[in-house]
């Protein structure tokens, strides 16, 4: 085995560094090996090529039969790499057995500016980031929003119509599911239009609120009360069976009519018709046995709860 020389055995050491750049070179110039790291940068097929003829800025600067004098001098060139843009290097020579060895790496300043942009670029990719997610929590906010708003009566801020039957349909299927009763309320303002006439529409309006919100003082988190339309209302009572509905209903009714809501001493009343979900029943039906109740109050003298499927009970106000 011979005994390498210093420089040969620094260029063997060299031949595997990726972050350097290994060419062999002939006294010509011509390129006789290239390390992998090499072509990696500066394209396959290196050998056979002229060294002179690679780096766009070598001609003029330097040449090659002085590299040995020139050996400790770096020598910056640009290359246009594998990756489509121009790069510069640091590349020193040396010469040793008739051959010349280039060493050359990344210059330090093109690394420090491209970790630079690279930090910047980060920065900004956080920052907007940062403004997606404060963007995707506003919009998930204002969506949340618009929906509140598409389920809640404006007057009363009650739940409206069109809430009302999408929840309906869940409240029957976990009545079934539990077999637990779910009782309905519903409920017209008696003879609201002389209100409206006599007192004008900003009073029956206020009327409306007052209602609202005297029903939703007495009901509980889980029932849900809902405005139907006009000065119709309707509670939907989960857990509920119709006695207890109706008890429930006949304190709204002699609370809302011993209340002076005008300020004038006019008594205001309401009708309400109670009904409980059958076995196998949908919406459609037990709301229409509601309606019926209702209607049937408002024929027996207003002011009065009948319940649905059981004889009419009637409790004067006393
Ligand atoms: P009944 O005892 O038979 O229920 O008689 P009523 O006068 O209450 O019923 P009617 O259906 O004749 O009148 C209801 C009135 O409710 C008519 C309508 O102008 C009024 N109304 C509906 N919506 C509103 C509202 O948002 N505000 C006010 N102030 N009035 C409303
Ligand atoms: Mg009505
Ligand atoms: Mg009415």
């Amino acid at each position: 085995m011979t005994a390498e020389t210093p420089d040969l055995q620094i260029a063997h050491y060299a031949e595997h560094q990726a972050p350097i750049l290994l060419i062999y070179l002939d006294k010509s110039g011509i390129i006789i090996h290239a390390n992998r790291f090499a072509a990696c940068h500066l394209g396959d097929n290196l050998v056979g090529k002229t060294f002179q003829d690679m780096p766009l800025n070598f001609h003029g600067m330097f040449q090659l039969s002085q590299a040995s004098a020139c050996s400790s001098a770096a020598h910056l060139l640009n290359f246009n790499t594998t990756r489509g843009c121009l790069q510069t290097y640091q590349f020193y020579f040396y010469t040793s057995n008739n051959q010349i060895i280039a060493l050359g790496h990344l210059d330090v300043d093109e690394i420090e500016s491209i970790s630079n942009e690279l930090i910047a670029a980060n920065q900004e990719l956080n920052n907007l980031t940062r403004q997606l997610n404060f963007k995707n929590r506003e919009l998930a906010r204002a969506n949340e929003k618009i929906t509140e708003l598409t389920r809640i009566d404006p007057l009363t801020q009650l739940s409206n119509r069109r809430y009302f039957s999408e929840r309906i349909e869940d409240m029957i299927s976990l009545a079934n599911r539990k077999s637990q009763p779910l009782s309905l309320i519903m409920i017209d303002i008696d003879h609201f239009k002389s209100i409206n006439d006599t007192y004008g529409h900003d009073a029956g309006d206020r009327v409306l609120q007052a209602f609202a919100g005297l029903m939703k003082i007495n009901t509980r988190k889980e029932d849900l009360v809902s405005r139907f339309g006009g000065e119709e209302f309707i509670i939907l009572l989960p857990f509920t069976d119709i006695l207890q509905a109706y008890d429930f209903s006949e304190r709204i009714r002699t609370d809302l009519s011993r209340k002076n809501l005008l300020g004038n001493g006019r008594q205001i009343t309401a009708s309400f018709g109670v009904s409980r979900l059958m076995p196998d029943e949908g919406s459609e039906s037990v709301l229409k046995r509601a309606d019926r109740a209702l209607l049937q109050a408002k024929t027996l003298g207003r002011n009065r709860t009948v319940m649905n499927e059981t004889q009419t009970l009637y409790r004067p106000d006393t």
